[in-house]
């Protein structure tokens, strides 16, 4: 509660300040003045709770789904996640059967892991720009994924926090009063827990997945997969009274379908690229953009067509990055763009089990899916023919592996998004509105425990 504690602060201070200038003339020294104050300060000087101030600060507090997490920041709450990269071989059981369901019901495209030389690069007889793999990395839409904001409409996220960085845009957009989706790195929301909290509880912003170690995803193995998306959607849903965050954006845009298919059929997830890409991230940095390039690409999109609308690429990195947006923001108004978070754009909310950030939470049931589902599949790429040799062994040279800290830094070397011509193909909103797959699956409400917010993902794909 940063703004109740900002408060009490800001009381605090005009009491203090109030009662020494009544003792001397300013400017007083530092040292005395502290002195004096302390001795004066009354026994109790806050306000009861009922007094009307507490209104003018209270929060609504966000609902749960009853189940008792630890506290966000806490040893015991950081003890429940992988420190750094996931070891796919240790997987919570529920994800890897929940995993196994959706490959034997014939749901995950079987591609190729890509190998990082540049850019993802793909074995021979694997076209990136065909219909069975589309990769994202090489501007290849799956439909299934969003791209563009409805005409008019500016869709505002922000990558790779929580950061230290992060604070004054959160500040600023609170100010404002209006909401962007955070698309988060589970490690960095370890590194920031009061961050995080400020982004949640105070700005009451869609919180969404960044992965858990930001690597380049279509480089990874299935399981690999399933451990980066899956621990950040735990850490968020353990983090956020048991909200199953809805989207997720791949570190450097980097997806394909065998990678879109994973997060929508085993998580839920609704996979968001973007239209247009400031490259924020490199200012500063050899061969990097510069902050200059970076407003004038910001105000050449906002004074330009509204059709389709925008989704740029941003990101909490630096103070520069959420410059940059800071001072454009006044643009974006004037020049009368619906300023809307990814969901709000979508049409509803940032988590598949709840309204709002503080609306009621649907608790996690378990849907064990047993491969002879075949109810719907959501919206699974219908082009995905499997087509030969799946490799599970990643060849992968991951060289991306972040850090708690903001290494982890937000885009590739080149050829994805970067250009102008956002060949707006397909104006479709995936309207994630998924089928579900329920099917036969047998169904349990579960208390608490660890598989709990764990089961609780397979609820997606029954409740989106
Ligand atoms: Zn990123």
């Amino acid at each position: 509660m940063p703004s109740l504690r900002s408060f009490l602060l800001l009381a605090a201070t005009a009491l203090l300040s109030t009662s020494a200038t009544s003792a001397t003339a300013l400017p007083h020294d530092h040292h005395d003045h502290e002195h004096t104050v302390n001795k004066r300060l009354p026994g109790t000087w806050y306000h009861p709770e009922d007094h009307p101030a507490y209104k003018l600060f209270r929060r609504d507090a966000a609902q749960t789904d009853g189940v008792v997490y630890a506290a966000v920041g806490t040893p015991e709450w950081s003890a429940g996640y992988p420190p750094a990269k996931p070891d796919p071989n240790a997987l919570p059981k529920a994800w890897v059967d929940a995993y196994n369901a959706a490959l034997s019901a014939g749901k995950i495209p079987k591609i190729p892991p890509s190998t990082l030389n540049g850019n993802p690069v793909y074995p021979q007889g694997f076209d990136p720009n065909g219909d069975v793999v589309c990769s994202a990395t090489y501007k290849c839409r799956n439909n299934n994924d969003i791209w563009d904001a409805p005409d008019g409409v500016w869709g505002a996220s922000f990558d790779d926090g929580p950061l230290d960085t992060s604070v004054p845009l959160y500040q600023f957009l609170k100010q404002n009063d209006v909401h962007a989706t955070h698309f988060m790195i589970g490690v960095n929301i370890l590194g920031y827990p009061e961050e995080f909290k400020m982004a949640f509880e105070d700005n009451q912003d869609d919180i969404a997945v960044h992965t858990w170690t930001h690597p380049y995803m279509t480089t990874k193995t299935d399981l690999e997969v399933v451990g980066e998306l899956g621990w950040t959607m735990e850490i968020i849903h353990n983090s956020t009274g048991g909200r199953l965050p809805k989207y997720w954006r791949p570190p450097y845009g980097d997806s394909d379908n065998r990678v879109s298919a994973i997060a929508k059929e085993v998580f839920g997830l609704t996979t968001v690229i973007w239209n247009q890409d400031t490259e924020d991230w490199s200012i500063g940095q050899p061969g990097g953009t510069t902050r200059d390039k970076v407003d004038a690409s910001l105000k050449q999109w906002i004074t330009g067509p509204k059709s389709p609308g925008l989704i740029i690429l941003e990101h909490e990195l630096t103070n520069n990055t959420v410059g940059a947006f800071i001072q454009a923001f006044p643009l974006i108004q004037q020049n009368g763009w619906k300023f809307v978070s990814i969901a709000q754009l979508d049409g509803g909310s940032p988590y598949s089990n709840s309204p709002s950030s503080t609306g009621a939470v649907t608790p996690g049931q378990v849907a064990v899916l047993d491969g002879s589902d075949d109810s719907s599949s959501s919206n699974s790429s219908s082009s995905s023919a499997p087509a030969g040799s799946s490799t599970s062994s990643a060849p992968a040279s991951s060289a991306s592996s972040g850090t708690s800290s903001g290494s982890a830094n937000g885009n590739k070397a080149a050829g994805n998004n970067g250009s102008q011509s956002s060949s707006s193909s397909s104006s479709a909103h995936p309207s994630s509105t998924g089928g579900a797959s329920q099917g036969n699956s047998a169904s349990t409400v579960l208390g608490s425990g660890a598989l709990t917010c764990l089961s609780a993902f397979l609820a997606a794909l029954i409740l989106s």
